[in-house]
């Protein structure tokens, strides 16, 4: 049912709650400050205050944000977004580097590679891939949390000296809730007691059964620190990327995936942000979770200025008046007062949300004081 706190209306009629307070009391409901209440009684006490009412629905707001699926003629073939996963001290972050260095060597323009939450390379074959660059499961869940999809291929890092831990099983689950398919690097296979095949039968017990133990699961020993075998590495994820077949329309308004956020004090709010489909350009309007704004500039991973990003891009956005929040996703609206109207629908819903976590809170301490 929709609900508002004594507060909220008041804040939006301009009134002071204590009134709303005092006049829901003459009609024997009695509220605090922080309590909700429904929209009918909501409605009756604006009237009451000489305000008019426009009840707006989420779906009224919401709409056409997020447009249908595109026509399949439309789509074309987009790089796959991978993100590794493991258990901690397995490698994740060594092989992030090797990955992002040894192309980076191999000739890519611009030299070191700044960090922005996701970087792009070019494989060895000609393809492009994506990786989220903040490894670690909490940043998976959080925009699995929200509805965004925001990987299409796991990397299971698993040390070949360490073997299956328990994080490990942990990034099992999660892909495998995710419905994205798992690619296996064990890692660290330069050292001296690394067990690979210990590796892999422990997978089993996990219900992976990786390739050259007759499954399916495609598989590959590196070396982040020797460099070894990251070409290798590669060439499976742009297989796996085929077997996929991902695509999507770029010519559209761009939808994505907010990885990164934050308040820098010399550029103000940056957003780093996974297109999805669509293509984002310069001064777009865009609004993700409750922030909108006019992309003033895009800056890639290497800390160049683009006028545009394709799907499975990464790219920082400058523009936002404030930092949304990693997981939110992103939209490109008509015009700035649609951006307003939804960033500042969503900042009243938070804020709802909020003061209505907070009034349980008192109530619960009140039940137990009392
Ligand atoms: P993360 O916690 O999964 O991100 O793991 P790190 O990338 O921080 O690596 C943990 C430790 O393992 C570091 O001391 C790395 O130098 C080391 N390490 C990572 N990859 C390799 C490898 O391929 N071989 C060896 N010998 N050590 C590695
Ligand atoms: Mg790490």
């Amino acid at each position: 049912p929709e609900t508002i706190t004594v507060q909220e209306l008041a804040n939006r009629m301009s009134e002071r709650a204590v009134d709303v307070v005092r006049l829901l009391m003459k009609q024997g409901v009695m509220k605090k400050i922080n309590e909700l209440i429904d929209a009918d009684t909501a409605q009756l006490v604006a009237e009451e205050l000489g305000h008019t009412v426009r009840r707006v629905a989420e779906s009224d707001v919401e709409e056409g944000l997020f447009d249908a699926p595109d026509a399949s003629e439309v789509l074309t073939t987009r790089p796959p977004v991978v993100t590794i996963m493991g258990h901690v001290d397995h490698g994740k972050t060594s092989l992030l580097d090797a990955i992002r260095h040894t192309t980076v060597v191999k000739g890519e323009a611009g030299g070191i590679t700044q960090h922005i939450g996701a970087y792009q390379v070019t494989t060895p074959l000609g393809g492009k891939v994506t990786f989220i660059d903040t490894p670690g499961h909490a940043a998976f869940t959080a925009m699995r949390q929200r509805g965004a999809r925001s990987t299409d291929i796991v990397v299971l890092v698993v040390a070949a000296d360490d073997g299956v831990m328990p994080q490990t099983a942990e990034a099992i689950n999660h892909a495998r809730a995710a419905g994205v398919p798992i690619i296996v690097a064990i890692n660290k296979i330069d050292k001296p007691d690394a067990k690979p095949e210990r590796v892999r039968s422990e997978l089993l017990q996990y219900e992976i059964q990786v390739e050259s133990l007759g499954g399916e699961t495609l598989e590959v020993e590196v070396s982040a620190k020797e460099r070894l075998n990251l070409d290798k590495l590669l060439e499976l994820i742009q297989l796996q990327a085929e077997l996929l077949d991902l695509k999507a329309n770029p010519d559209r308004p761009a939808e994505g995936v907010v990885i990164e956020a934050k308040l820098d004090r010399g550029r103000g709010p940056v957003a780093t942000v996974l297109v999805q489909r669509g293509t984002l350009r310069q001064g777009d309007v865009i609004v993700a979770g409750a922030e909108w704004g006019r992309v003033r500039a895009l800056v890639d991973d290497k800390g160049k200025a683009v006028s545009e990003a394709p799907p499975s891009m990464p790219v920082e956005i400058l523009g936002f008046n404030g930092a949304p929040e990693a997981g939110d996703r992103l939209a490109v609206v008509e015009n700035e007062a649609r951006a307003r109207e939804v960033a500042e629908y969503r900042q009243r819903q938070k804020r709802e949300q909020a003061a209505a976590r907070a009034t349980v809170r008192v109530s619960g301490l009140e039940e137990m004081m009392s």
